[in-house]
């Protein structure tokens, strides 16, 4: 690990955290620590692995979009979505700050149990669960859990009968990258009947949560899960239940996030009283401008093209979509490569097209894309925007590794005194 920090006021910070100097400071931060890192790499000599891709982390980044919450979301408190980068400095950090964490599962809970946070800061929130899984987290009280189906309450009913219930409910998911609701969530016309259920089946259901789908992209169904979970608190009050807390899920972008905030915190005060608690799920939100990835290049091929009589590059990286570029394939992420360093001097646009290191033609990061000069083997790119489910969904195919270096720094003062970098 390597840590650098640079110091700028508070203030300065949050004056305007979405394009703030302390985001530039980051940037150029990164690229000197890349720098630093590769001018000790000769790919010529070095050991086998010493050139992998590797990441660096502004944890400035993750600190300034949970100030930019804190700012815009004031009423709902974010349960960081664990599955999206469980990066244990990431997870740290977030702990000193007092998030809560959404877990999927008996591992994401343990380690998150592990960093000493309490277990009343945990939902388990996978409304299909394993049942070994939720005597875990009976064993170890973690209450706060989602349902969205009669099995799973009475898997429930049998192996926690005192954990406390959220009904997720199915949303207009059609404009988000990663669509849920195929897979999750009541449709309005069951919900009163699971409630009417988890009665019967003497059940604590204390609260409703959606998920508008990953990577959302219109702010306005936020506004109409709201009103739908509106309903289901008003049909739980009927058959005797008082809910106390609404779960707004994630799918937060880092883009859209002041529209999205305005039309939730707008439709929230609409629909419920401040005595009611809320709760959100944000995972990208946290985690993607906060990593930045440098890959080396491992080959190249020049293609003649006889009617144009122009060469055509392609470029073989190491790291790929069976590696921290999964997010291409499940995640519908575009690659945006920039230069680290390269050998030719010239300056003009050329087109390449770029390629993983596995023997799959599948592995394929950009068919095309325009950069400065030519670029040979042993030259590095680097991507920005590589912080959600990339390396948590890195696999190990062709023997490759999938644990690569991390290097932290931080551009904010108030994120260095947390972690002591
Ligand atoms: N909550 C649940 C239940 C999810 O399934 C996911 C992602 O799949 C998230 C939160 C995080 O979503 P995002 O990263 O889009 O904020």
């Amino acid at each position: 690990q390597q840590y650098a920090s640079i110091k700028i006021s508070e203030n300065q910070s949050r004056s305007n955290i979405k394009a703030s100097h302390g985001k530039e400071l980051g940037k150029q931060l990164t690229k000197d620590v890349f720098r630093e890192r590769i001018k000790s790499i000769d790919t010529d000599t070095c050991a086998p692995g010493e050139e992998d891709a590797f990441f660096v982390v502004d944890m400035g980044e993750v600190y300034r979009q949970h100030l930019r919450w804190k700012m815009n979301l004031k009423r709902v408190k974010p349960h960081y979505a664990v599955k999206c980068n469980p990066d244990p400095e990431v997870l740290r950090l977030l702990a000193e700050l007092g998030t809560g964490f959404d877990c999927a599962s008996m591992q994401e809970i343990e380690t998150i149990l592990n960093l000493g946070v309490d277990p009343s800061r945990i939902i388990y929130a996978q409304p299909c669960k394993t049942k070994s899984f939720i005597r875990f987290a009976a064993d170890h009280r973690v209450k706060q859990m989602t349902f969205d189906n009669a099995d799973e309450l009475y898997k429930i009913q049998r192996f926690y009968p005192d954990a406390e219930l959220f009904l997720r409910i199915l949303t207009d998911d059609s404009s988000s990258l990663c669509r849920l609701s195929d897979k999750f969530g009541a449709s309005m016309d069951t919900t009163m009947r699971l409630l009417q259920l988890a009665k019967d089946l003497d059940l604590n259901v204390v609260g409703v949560s959606f998920h508008v789908g990953s990577g959302a992209s219109d702010p306005q169904s936020f506004a109409r899960a709201v009103q739908d979970s509106r309903i289901v608190f008003d049909q739980a009050s009927e058959i005797g239940y008082h809910l106390k807390t609404l779960d707004v899920g994630g799918g937060f972008s880092g883009d859209l996030f002041e529209s999205m905030a305005s039309v939730l915190s707008k439709a929230l005060d609409e629909n419920f009283p401040p005595n009611v608690r809320v709760i959100g799920e944000p995972g990208r939100y946290y985690v993607s401008s906060a990593f930045t990835l440098a890959c080396n290049i491992i080959a190249r091929r020049d293609i003649q093209d006889p009617a144009t009589g122009r060469t055509n590059y392609m470029l073989y990286l190491n790291d790929g979509v069976y590696g921290n570029f999964a997010s291409l394939i499940y995640d519908h992420q575009i690659a945006s490569p920039r230069i680290l360093s390269k050998q030719d001097r010239s300056t003009h646009g050329v087109e390449y097209s770029l390629w993983g290191p596995s023997c799959d033609g599948i592995d394929r990061i950009t068919d095309t894309c325009t950069l400065h000069g030519i670029l040979d083997v042993g030259d590095w790119l680097y991507f920005e925007e590589m912080g959600a489910y990339t390396k948590c969904c890195a696999t190990r195919f062709n023997g490759f590794t999938n644990h690569h270096d991390v290097l932290y720094i931080s551009s904010e003062p108030g994120a260095s005194a947390l972690l002591n970098y």
